[in-house]
């Protein structure tokens, strides 16, 4: 739209991050309305306050309605922060995720300019002389020598920051002595941490086997087309190098590169790596950055200052100005998926942001999502194999260990223990996997019978020994650790199952000359807590290393040349069909972290049951032949990827009001025939956890094989959604695409 249009247009469409569909209509501000551009942001009043908004499109005023209309107060940017292709993505995702898209737009920024800080870099005062200042004659200056010695340099240097001015001894007096008398004048720029780098050659490339090769270069020819490869290497199999140098000559022309990382714990990992091909041009973007930095990050790629991104989830939104290709690393992994409020989904967000930049996706995994081997499958996306391990090494070996009426050792088996101390002699190092952090999973009164109980949830509390605690971890409520028990008094407790904190109790124990590390949320919550146990590992002295799926991502562990599965079993029996997926995924990561270099690795899985199919399979076969067979049974269910599934959440402090809260909405949603034909409801049913946090949650399926029969479906419901009536004491959410029940 050109600048003569929107003079001509008199109403403003502005978004205002508030919890509803609808955009409101203000009138241009008196002065400067020249400079709203689309993708501004503006200062409007709103009720009695005023809210940081951002132009979204110009409209004609109708003529004939005489409603007032408000002014906007404040154009705060005279550059939009927003481009188009930014705006597309926002205004895509509020439809395909049913999402006000005023709240979504927040996504964009990071919080101060969400509350409409100015959008600059740290600013430094700077010093320089007026043109009377240039022509002053210094020995004028003879009884001030200090403001003597600013005129000289100044006339020397042009220009200087007032904190050097301080350092060469000129006190702030003098200064401003001179400032009053027109001789010089201080103004701010901003000071960009970044530097435009040449393309200097730093670490060169590492050799690639052939498998690799093909695979750089197949992504090589697909710049500037948007094609979407899947990068299916097994694990150790070098994917990240093949990114990395397909992105070296993206980013030789100038282009920036976007890298989705599963966790936060990855990002020192892949920030390292990538300087080292890169330099400074790599910056990394997550929520545990200060936000100076986030503003910095930020800066730095919608200004094009900086060329490679490393973030987590939220990173699919930065707005960057030369955007070359995106590479979702793990795409298969959940974390990817936002659980609430705006549940969207980074690499299907990717995805789409690819195409409308017209750019090249790598999603990346060993364990590829359904949907991922689906769209492969169906030839819109195009595979890239690597079946062989970079270092040449083989795939571990497993072993299963039948736990039936076996002595175990706070969970662990006598093979399981031997076998480590064995690799421990050889000077290797041993990861031990337990997906359950805390001591115990509950407590148990054993004179009444009383257990750990959450109020809040539909699960019980786990007991915390180091501090110790009851914590649920479903809703993070925590009690102090009962002296007596509160039903009958007794002080006689039996803690039941085991966590990470008791299996490292029992490790320390029974093998004092080696160092056990636990890795788990809780032992890495303080910020630099992962990247020190990292360091620890990277020395590569027998350790055990005991830890939940933290450990099971991407990393790579030279020396662990065995791998422990504690407890093969949980996650069997999921009420969720997802549930097998997930646990093959789990599986195959942790055991891929054995034997990646050049010794051996092996795998020793205990189980209850190892004849259920899912372990045998696991053992016996790949997950590549496990997924081929689970798509088959999806295929014949018509549930997802062979559908398309969303839901709508109801949650309240009494179930039933949540249960007949769904049920009204269908009553009263007028669906037509065409659309409902093809929908298939499920529920109201309760969650697989209906009371948590301390409201009842009951929750309706919607499966349908037609994408766009879905959507016009929930746009039925959306609209009777927002009636004020209807959703008295109920909080309701929609999940489009939704990836875990729980
Ligand atoms: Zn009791
Ligand atoms: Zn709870």
């Amino acid at each position: 739209m050109t600048d003569n249009q929107i003079m001509s247009l008199d109403l403003v469409e502005v978004l205002i991050p508030i919890p509803l569909m609808e955009k409101f209509s203000y009138l241009p501000p008196k002065n400067n309305s020249k400079l709203l551009k689309q993708g501004s942001r503006v200062l409007v009043p709103f009720g009695k306050r005023t809210l940081v908004g951002v132009v979204w499109s110009f409209s004609e005023r109708d003529k004939s309605s005489n409603r007032k209309y408000k002014y906007i107060k404040e154009i705060l940017d005279e550059v939009p922060l927003l481009d188009s292709n930014s705006i597309s993505l926002a205004e895509w995702s509020s439809r395909y995720y049913h999402y006000p898209l005023g709240e979504i737009i927040s996504y964009f920024f990071p919080p101060s300019l969400r509350k409409g800080k100015e959008a600059k870099f740290r600013e430094t005062k700077y010093l320089e002389l007026t043109s009377k200042g240039f022509f002053l004659e210094e020995e004028t200056l003879t009884r001030a020598p200090s403001q003597q010695k600013l005129i000289s340099i100044l006339k020397d240097k042009k220009e200087m920051t007032l904190k050097s001015a301080q350092a060469f001894g000129i006190s702030n007096a003098a200064v401003n002595g001179l400032i009053e008398k027109g001789f010089v004048n201080r103004f701010s720029r901003e000071l960009s941490p970044y530097k435009k780098l040449e393309n200097k050659q730093l670490s060169s490339p590492k050799q690639l086997n052939p498998e690799q090769n093909k695979a750089v270069n197949a992504i090589k020819k697909a710049k500037d087309k948007n094609i979407t490869y899947l990068l299916d290497g097994i694990t150790g199999s070098g994917k990240t190098e093949v990114y990395l140098q397909a992105i070296q000559e993206i980013v030789n022309e100038g282009k920036q590169a976007l890298i989705l990382i599963p966790e936060i714990g990855l990002a020192p990992q892949a920030e390292e790596r990538f300087r080292e091909y890169f330099g400074d041009r790599v910056m990394s973007f997550h929520s545990a950055k200060n936000e100076r930095e986030k503003v910095d990050a930020w800066l730095g790629a919608s200004r094009g200052l900086v060329d490679i991104i490393i973030g987590t989830r939220s990173s699919v939104f930065l707005p960057m100005k030369n955007l070359g290709i995106i590479v979702v690393d793990e795409e298969h992994d959940l974390s990817f998926k936002q659980m609430e409020k705006f549940r969207y989904s980074a690499r299907d967000m990717a995805l789409y942001r690819a195409k409308l930049e017209k750019i090249p996706v790598v999603l990346a995994s060993a364990t590829p999502s359904l949907e991922t081997l689906k769209n492969v499958k169906e030839e819109k996306y195009e595979v890239l194999k690597l079946n062989k391990r970079a270092t040449g090494a083989n795939l571990p070996t497993y072993h299963a260990v039948d736990l039936k009426g076996k002595e175990l050792h706070e969970g662990l088996s006598k093979e399981l223990l031997e076998a480590t101390q064995t690799e421990l002699d050889k000077g290797n190092q041993v990861l031990i996997f337990l997906n359950r952090r805390g001591y115990a999973p509950s407590m148990i009164c054993k004179a009444c019978g009383w257990i750990s109980n959450c109020d809040r949830c539909d699960a019980l509390m786990t007991v915390h020994k180091n501090p110790l605690k009851l914590h649920c971890h479903h809703c993070e409520a925590q009690k102090p650790y009962p002296s007596k028990c509160p039903s009958c008094g007794s002080d006689d407790f039996l803690t039941y199952g085991f966590g990470t904190e008791r299996v490292e109790e029992f490790l320390r124990g029974h093998f004092p000359d080696t160092k056990t590390l636990r890795i788990d949320s809780d032992s890495t919550r303080k910020k630099e807590s992962l990247n020190e146990y990292f360091d620890e590992i990277k020395k590569g002295e027998p350790i055990i290393l005991l830890g939940t799926q933290l450990l099971a991502k991407g990393h790579h562990f030279p020396n662990v040349t065995l791998v422990g599965i504690i407890d093969a079993d949980s996650g069997l029996f999921s009420a969720d069909f997802r549930g097998s997926e997930r646990v093959a995924q789990l599986m195959t990561q942790v055991a891929g972290r054995a034997g990646r270099d050049k010794k051996p690795g092996r795998v020793i899985l205990q189980s209850y049951c190892l004849d259920h199919p899912q372990i045998e399979e696991i053992i016996t076969g790949s997950y590549e032949k496990f997924a081929k067979k689970l798509l088959e049974e999806r295929k014949s269910y018509k549930i997802p990827p062979f559908s398309f599934q969303a839901k709508i959440f109801a949650e309240s402090p009494k179930s039933l009001v949540s249960r007949d809260f769904i049920l009204k909405l269908l009553n009263q949603s007028k669906i037509e025939k065409q659309i409902s034909s093809n929908v298939r409801i499920v529920g109201p049913l309760p969650s697989i956890m209906e009371k948590k946090s301390g409201v009842y949650r009951w929750e309706l399926s919607i499966f349908s094989s037609s994408r766009s029969n879905l959507h016009k479906f929930l746009d039925v419901m959306q609209s009777r959604l927002y009636e004020p009536k209807l959703t008295k004491q109920v909080r309701w959410s929609i999940d489009v695409d939704p990836l875990s029940s729980i």
